[in-house]
């Protein structure tokens, strides 16, 4: 019996493979067969994503709060407000991007999501194929999003390479603490130990708030956070109504996305970390629409621009100071 063959297989069902799937599925390649992959199911809120927005996104319905301006809060305590003028800061929560995008597919008679771990993805000349827990799919094209940090070690002779680690709590106080209409970006008031360390607060109402530490090694994130809450932002009574937690790599190695002639690599495996922020979910995006109009145009999906020399020139800075920073 010939193994189930697909148009399109989407290797890693997270927000690079939903987004991607979403794009399909609203495009003229609307009927192509699909099969997307996850080994979890996506029904936690284990990411808030975050961007600046000067235009609409297809997920402005799932937005959960958005902002124009904010705080920047100095290691000594000095805050300083700055507005974004023709920017917005807007926030989606993961639970909601995996429910919008999944409900809509799960409605398609095209679209098939599976659970289970992909063992291997491999090239097979006129088509790809994956290999899901000992069973083979086929596939003419395969989006490729399984990234994991612990096998990620590029040559550190040649390039720079740092793992930013999130750790975000959020919490309802019992009395008012925030100011809805202001996020603070950078709270400096953390001992930098030789890196740089910040934390940030999306408030969601005034006794609502994601409170997130963001640092560039391992460490005791959960005790500092708590501490931080409790010591330096004067938050004794408080509930935690939900954790996240995550690495992103900081690199300016050039990720491959072309990986075989008919694999393709997306998300972070396809190098889409901003390696001077960890932003990735406008240049996710971007690059799902890239891809659609690629294949629309050639009949592949290669065709995506690649960083313009300035972002590369600024990554390339921004990874030598953060670098520089984890140094000392
Ligand atoms: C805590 C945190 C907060 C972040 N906040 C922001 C933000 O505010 N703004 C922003 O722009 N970016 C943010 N990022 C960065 C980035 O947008 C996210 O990491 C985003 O999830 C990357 O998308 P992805 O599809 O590449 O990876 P993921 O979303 O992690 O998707 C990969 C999927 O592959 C699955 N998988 C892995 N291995 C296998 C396997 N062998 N078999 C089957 N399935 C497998 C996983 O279960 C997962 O669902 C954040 C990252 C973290 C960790």
């Amino acid at each position: 019996m010939s193994d189930p063959h697909y148009d399109i297989i989407l290797a890693g069902g997270g927000v690079a493979g939903l987004t991607l799937a979403h794009y399909l599925v609203n495009s003229p390649l609307r009927d192509r067969s699909i099969l997307i992959v996850d080994e979890e199911v996506k029904d936690r809120n284990d990411v808030t994503l975050s961007f600046w927005a000067d235009r609409p996104t297809p997920f402005d319905d799932i937005v959960y709060r958005a902002w124009d301006a904010f705080n920047i809060v100095s290691d000594g305590g000095y805050v300083r407000t700055l507005d974004l003028r023709q920017y917005r800061y807007k926030t989606i929560r993961g639970i909601d991007f995996y429910y919008y995008i999944q409900q809509a597919l799960a409605a398609l008679p095209n679209v098939t999501m599976r659970l289970g771990t992909v063992d291997r993805v491999e090239d097979r000349g006129d088509h790809a194929a994956i290999v899901v827990e000992g069973q083979t799919f086929t596939g003419g094209w395969v989006f490729d999003s399984l990234f994991e940090i612990t096998r990620f070690a590029p040559d550190t002779t040649r390039y720079r390479a740092l793992q930013q680690h999130f750790k975000g709590l959020e919490i309802e106080t019992a009395t008012p603490h925030f100011d809805p209409a202001l996020p603070t970006f950078f709270d400096f008031r953390t001992p930098q130990e030789g890196e740089l360390r910040f934390y940030y607060v999306l408030p969601y109402s005034e006794r609502h708030a994601l409170i997130e530490y963001v640092v560039l090694s391992r460490t005791k994130y959960e005790q500092d956070l708590r501490e931080h809450i409790a010591d330096v932002m004067g938050i004794k009574d408080y509930i935690t109504l939900n954790e996240e937690g995550g690495i992103s790599p900081l690199t300016n190695y050039p990720f491959r996305r072309r990986a075989g002639r008919r694999i393709m690599n997306i998300g972070i495996k396809g190098g889409m970390i901003q390696p001077s922020t960890g932003y990735a979910f406008i240049r996710i995006l971007d690059d799902s629409a890239a891809i659609i109009a690629s294949l629309l145009r050639h009949g592949h999906p290669f065709d995506v621009p690649s960083d313009s020399w300035f972002y590369r020139m600024c990554d390339w800075g921004c990874c030598r100071s953060w670098t520089g920073a984890a140094r000392g």
